[in-house]
């Protein structure tokens, strides 16, 4: 047989025995279907963004068989769900649910703990289960993308409505806003977007949190708090439940937008730069969720090898980047460019922009860029979009910055200053100096703090540049972390870190989750150690790295 058919030995779950673990995947069958459960016994296959594999990380930072799934099964309903969960009860058997498992960046596909059982949910539970254009909501199923989201507001030719999508919008909109992901519109967090769930709870109870608590409701997309305790915020970066539908607000078309990037010379122009933005940013003059980047992307945005620019070893050297910045780009040199969007009919636009021109430009040198100038596949017309809520991939490009390339991201937050913006820059080019790392900064302002994202591109076939990532992102971590800064997010492989540094009062965060798991999954069976959470059965046992 050729080699992608051959097959592989599949990996069985920690405290299984094989034989128990095949009969119990037989019993699985017979309830979803044969053909809905699959064991992972192919050799690995990568394949790519828009067919990405979901049984293990396609962009893996350690060696690819270590975070792997045993199966993969496919529910098709809430009630599929309720019977895997209790049959992963019954069998002690970690499941790992996914919604379409393209979370790139944060682990991709893969469970945290080898084995696992993967729930892919998105394969068959897709639907957009309402989309409402009064109130301006919807309601769908973990399937659904941002691009199919989008394409059925289309389709009805519901123009008054917009979504918000993320950088890269092949991904669930569930999924994303779960994970507490963000787009780039005025509705570009997400979660605080989202407007009721249905979960089902590790012992395999459903429940509905907010107004879908009341039979017959009719606000359970539009009042997300119903009465009581808010439960929604458990179910968000954790391990408690597997969420079935989420409801959604939708923006409304703002009646007009237009994008406009600015440029600034020096390295030293951060500081400055934050300061003007803090302020508009928060009265509302900024209105999305913007991004201040580096020109090192703005060459790595053209989708072109490194190697075209550089062959040398260690980072990129600054005349280069900007040398060739200067040749490569229809934008030409800079360090620093803000890319925003102002929304609204052209005279309410004109009002906020030229407040907007006047701020800027009182950083000496700053450039307003005239987008007429700007060739079609210019990266700002991705970020035009992306603002706009319209799906895109453009933002894949840099990841040919390396051969068979893969990106794993450092995300600390921090309030929208001259000294935290220069103070994490500082900490970020260190670190990636100290490994020989290209630096690619992005500051993705909130309302009243921003994500730093440092995405580090590299070789996934290449041992020693996985090492040198890992540990210059654990570097990163602990350095952010003494200086008061927390990630957002993070990877698989980080989360047991990042869960360490949020420590205040002898970890008594962590000890709260801890017993809010052992309640709510008292076998252990729903993503064990997912953002550092592990169930009583795994703790103390060296499951955490
Ligand atoms: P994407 O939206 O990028 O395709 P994923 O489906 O990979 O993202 O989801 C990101 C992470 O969120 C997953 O690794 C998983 O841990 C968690 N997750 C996703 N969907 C669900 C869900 N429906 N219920 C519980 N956890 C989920």
């Amino acid at each position: 047989k050729p080699a992608n058919e051959r097959q592989r030995l599949p990996v069985v779950p920690l405290g299984i025995e094989r034989d128990e673990f095949t009969k119990a995947l037989a019993e699985l069958r017979g309830q979803l279907g044969a053909e809905h459960v699959e064991i992972n016994d192919k050799p690995l296959k990568d394949g790519w963004y828009m067919e990405h594999p979901n049984t293990h990380d396609m962009m893996t930072i350690l060696d690819e068989e270590e975070l792997v799934a045993s199966a993969v099964v496919y529910p098709g309903s809430t009630e599929e769900v309720q019977q895997v969960v209790l049959w992963a009860n019954k069998y002690r058997i970690p499941i790992f649910p996914i919604s379409m498992g393209r979370n790139l960046g944060y682990g991709g596909a893969a469970p945290r703990v080898r084995g696992s059982v993967t729930v892919d949910l998105g394969r068959r539970m897709n639907q957009i289960l309402d989309l409402n254009p009064e109130d301006y909501t919807c309601l769908v199923e973990p399937g659904v993308s941002f691009y199919a989201l989008y394409e059925a507001i289309q389709a009805k030719g519901y123009a008054h409505m917009w979504i918000d999508t993320p950088d890269i919008g092949g991904g669930s909109v569930l999924g994303n806003t779960i994970d507490r992901g963000v787009g780039y519109t005025p509705y570009g967090d997400h979660w605080a977007c989202h407007a009721g769930l249905e979960v089902v709870l590790p012992t395999g109870d459903v429940i509905r949190t907010g107004m879908g608590a009341l039979p017959g409701s009719n606000t359970w997309q539009t009042f997300p708090y119903g009465f009581g305790p808010y439960s929604d915020g458990i179910f968000s970066q954790s391990n408690y439940g597997i969420v079935t539908k989420m409801g959604m607000t939708l923006m409304p078309n703002p009646g007009g937008y237009e994008s406009f990037m600015y440029t600034f010379p020096k390295e030293e122009d951060l500081g400055p730069l934050m300061e003007i933005i803090r302020p508009l940013r928060i009265s509302n003059i900024l209105e999305n969720v913007a991004q201040v980047r580096h020109v090192i992307q703005a060459l790595a945005a053209l989708g072109q090898p490194r190697s075209k620019f550089f062959t040398g070893s260690g980072p990129i050297p600054a005349e280069v980047v900007h040398a060739a910045a200067t040749t490569a780009t229809a934008v030409g040199d800079y360090t620093w460019a803000y890319y925003g969007m102002a929304y609204g009919p052209a005279h309410i636009r004109a009002h906020k922009l030229a407040l907007v021109d006047a701020e800027f430009k009182r950083i000496p040198g700053a450039r307003r860029v005239d987008p007429a100038t700007l060739p079609a596949d210019e990266y700002f017309w991705a970020r035009d979009r992306v603002a706009a809520g319209v799906p895109d991939i453009h933002e894949l490009r840099w990841v040919n910055w390396t051969p068979n390339g893969a990106h794993v991201a450092f995300s600390p937050v921090s309030p929208i200053r001259a000294a935290d913006a220069t103070a994490l820059f500082a900490l970020g080019k260190r670190a990636h100096d100290r490994y020989g790392i290209d630096f690619f900064p992005a500051f993705c302002v909130g309302l009243r703090e921003m994500h730093l994202i440092v995405e580090i591109v590299f070789d996934r076939d290449d041992g020693a540049a996985r090492r040198a990532a890992l540990d210059c992102l654990r570097d990163m971590i602990d350095e952010a972390a003494a200086l008061g800064y927390g990630e957002y997010r993070t990877h698989l492989v980080l989360m047991d870190q990042v869960a360490s540094t949020y420590s205040w009062n002898d970890g008594a965060l962590m000890k709260f989750n801890e017993r809010l798991k052992d309640a709510l999954d008292p076998n252990g069976i729903l993503a064990p150690g997912r953002c550092g959470i592990w169930p009583k059965r795994y703790r103390g046992r060296g499951w955490e790295m």
